[in-house]
C-alpha cells in the first residue's frame, strides 16, 4: 500500500508517528493509499526548522521572492494535467473541474507576483519639522494554513501565495482525505526556487492542528473548513494570541424574481447546485422562487435538467457532470439528511436515493435530488448538506425571500436573478452575506478581490487573497524619524502636535 508522508526541509519524508488515515478512490470505494498523521513532535520539528529558514527568506528582497511566484506559475501550468489527475483520483471531482480547482489557485499565485507592490508601505515626507514618517509591512514569521478536502489545490495556493511572497515560512496542514496535490505543489515551489524549510507540508488530523494552535512560534492561522472546526480554531488561536482567519460552512440562497430569464436561472441553478456533487462552499443549495408562477416555471425546467445529469467517475470523460462524494461517511450523511427532508414533509421531486452506477457499486456516488416546498424549520434547510441536493423554498414576495437569506446563520454567498436594477441594487445593499451574485450563481471573486463569508461562514476580520491576503500575513510597523539637524528642542514630556 502506498504511504504518503510529509514535505519537510525540501523533501518528502515518511511519517514516524505510526498513525495513518485511509485515502480512498471515491469512484471505487477502495483504499488507494495511507497518509501519515503527524505527531506533535514531528510538527514541532517542522516548525522549528521553518523558523530557521524564515530568517533569510524574510530578509530576501520582495522582488526576488516574487520571482519564485513567477516561476511557480510556469511550473503549475506545465504540470496542470498531472495535478488535476491526482486531484480527481483522490477527491473524485471531474477532470475539467479539477483543472478549475488548480486554475483558481494559480490565479492567486499570479496576483502574488505583484507582492512588492502590496508590501511597499506608506511614506510621509516632513510629517513635522525635519520628521519623516513611514509604515512598512513585515512578515509575521512562521504562519500556518489548515485546509479542507474540497479544493485541495486552490485553497492551499490561496494560503501559500500571500504568506510566502510576503516573507513568511508556512506550515501547511492539508486535508488528510486528499493529501497528494499539496505535496506536489510543495515540490513545484522548490523547483521554482523556494528555499528548503520555508514551506513545510505536514499531514495530520486534530493532533497536528492542536500542535499548531499550541505552538508559541506560529503567529497566524488561516483556516478553511466546516463551521464547528472554524469556530474552535478561531477561539483557540485567540486564546494563544495568534492572528486567525477561519472560514466555515455555507447555505447559499439564490433568489429568482418573476422577471428573471427562467431558462437562464434554471441552468444556473443546476450548475451551481450540482457541480462538484454540491461539495463547494459556494454551491447554491437553496433556490427561492418569488411567487407561485415563478416556482412552477422553475420547477418544470429544473426537473428534466436534473434528471439528465450524468454522474460518473472522472475517468469516464469530460461529459460527466459530477463524480462521487469524498467518503462513504459523507455519502451516508447526505442520504440521512435526505430522509429527514422526506420525514419532515418536504416534497422530493427528483429522488436520487436509489442511484447505482454499474461497475462502481462500491463507489461513493450519490444521485441528484430536488426538494420542493421546503420550509425554514426543516433540517435540510438549516443544515449544510454538502452534497447534490437542491431545496426549493417558495416565497410569496421579495421581502420574504431576502429575509430568508438574511435570517440564515450562514453568510458565505448568495445570488439574485432579476432583470430589475432597483431590486438587484437593494439586494446587494441589504444582504448580510459576504459574496453576492447578480445574475451570477457562483460569485467567487477573482484573485485581486477578496474572498470571505459573513456570520457563521467566517470568523476574523480579514478575507482570503486580494489585498487582505497580504494584510493577514503581514503586520504594520510605523517609524517616525528625525535626523540630528532637525532636533532643535530640549526634552518634551507631553504629547504635542508635530508642527
Ligand atoms: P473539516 O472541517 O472537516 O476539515 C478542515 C480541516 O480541519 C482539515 O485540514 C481537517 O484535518 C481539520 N480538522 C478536522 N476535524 C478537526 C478537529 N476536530 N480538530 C482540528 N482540526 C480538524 O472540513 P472538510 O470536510 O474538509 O471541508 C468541507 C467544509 O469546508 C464545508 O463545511 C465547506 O463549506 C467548508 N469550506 C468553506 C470554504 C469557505 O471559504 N468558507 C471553502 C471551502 C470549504
Amino acid at each position: 500500500m502506498k504511504e504518503i508522508g510529509h514535505w519537510i526541509d525540501g523533501k518528502l519524508v515518511a511519517g514516524n508517528s505510526g498513525r495513518f488515515a485511509n485515502v480512498f478512490n471515491p469512484a471505487t470505494g477502495e483504499v488507494q493509499a495511507k497518509v501519515a498523521l503527524a505527531s506533535t513532535e514531528e510538527l514541532d520539528a517542522a516548525i522549528a526548522s521553518a523558523a530557521k529558514a524564515q530568517v533569510a527568506w524574510g530578509a530576501t528582497n520582495p522582488q526576488r521572492r516574487a520571482r519564485v511566484m513567477m516561476a511557480l506559475v510556469g511550473l503549475i501550468n506545465r504540470d496542470m494535467d498531472k495535478l488535476a489527475e491526482a486531484l480527481s483520483s483522490e477527491h473524485g471531482k471531474t477532470f475539467p473541474d479539477a483543472k478549475g480547482d488548480v486554475q483558481r489557485g494559480l490565479e492567486v499565485i499570479e496576483f502574488c507576483i505583484g507582492a512588492p507592490q502590496m508590501l511597499k508601505g506608506e511614506f510621509t515626507d516632513s510629517a513635522g519639522p525635519g520628521i519623516d514618517m513611514y509604515s512598512m509591512r513585515q512578515p509575521l514569521g512562521v504562519v500556518a494554513g489548515i485546509t479542507p478536502f474540497n479544493f485541495p489545490a486552490m485553497i492551499p495556493l490561496w494560503k501559500m501565495g500571500p504568506a510566502l511572497s510576503s516573507g513568511n515560512a508556512m506550515i501547511l496542514k492539508p486535508s488528510e482525505r486528499d493529501p497528494s496535490v499539496p505535496l506536489m505543489l510543495a515540490a513545484l515551489c522548490k523547483e521554482a526556487g523556494l528555499p528548503d524549510g520555508v514551506l513545510q507540508v505536514v499531514n495530520g488530523d486534530k493532533e497536528a492542528v492542536d500542535g499548531i494552535l499550541n505552538s508559541p512560534v506560529v503567529q497566524a492561522v488561516g483556516f478553511v473548513g466546516s463551521t464547528p472546526i472554524a469556530q474552535y480554531i478561531y477561539e483557540r488561536a485567540a486564546a494563544t494570541g495568534k492572528r486567525a482567519q477561519c472560514f466555515g460552512g455555507a447555505k447559499n440562497h439564490m433568489i429568482i424574481m418573476p422577471d428573471a430569464d427562467m431558462d437562464q436561472a434554471a441552468d444556473a441553478l443546476v450548475g451551481a447546485g450540482f457541480g462538484a456533487a454540491g461539495e463547494r462552499c459556494m454551491a447554491i443549495s437553496v433556490a427561492v422562487p418569488v411567487g407561485e408562477g415563478t416556482a412552477e416555471a422553475l420547477r418544470e425546467r429544473l426537473i428534466p435538467k436534473i434528471e439528465k445529469l450524468k454522474i460518473g467517475p472522472w475517468t469516464a470523460g469530460d461529459d460527466v457532470d459530477f463524480g462521487p462524494v469524498v467518503t462513504a461517511a459523507a455519502k451516508a450523511n447526505i442520504l440521512r439528511l435526505v430522509e429527514t427532508g422526506v420525514q419532515q414533509g418536504a416534497e422530493l421531486v427528483v429522488d436520487g436515493r436509489d442511484f447505482r452506477l454499474q461497475g462502481y457499486e462500491d463507489g461513493f456516488f450519490v444521485g441528484a435530488h430536488l426538494f420542493d416546498h421546503v420550509t425554514p424549520d426543516m433540517d435540510i434547510y438549516k443544515t449544510e448538506i454538502f452534497g447534490p441536493v437542491l431545496s426549493m423554498v417558495r416565497a410569496q414576495d421579495y421581502e420574504e425571500a431576502i429575509n430568508l437569506a438574511i435570517s440564515h446563520e450562514y453568510g458565505n454567498g448568495t445570488a439574485i436573478f432579476t432583470r430589475d436594477g432597483d431590486t438587484a441594487r437593494d439586494f446587494a445593499n441589504r444582504i448580510n452575506i459576504g459574496m453576492v451574485g447578480i445574475n451570477v450563481p457562483i460569485p467567487v471573486p477573482l484573485a485581486y478581490h477578496t474572498f470571505g463569508g459573513w456570520k457563521k461562514s467566517g470568523f476574523g476580520d480579514l478575507n482570503q487573497h486580494g489585498p487582505d491576503g497580504f494584510r493577514f500575513y503581514t503586520r504594520t510597523k510605523t517609524i517616525t524619524a528625525r535626523w540630528p539637524s532637525g532636533i532643535k528642542e530640549g526634552a518634551a514630556l507631553n504629547f504635542k502636535a508635530m508642527d
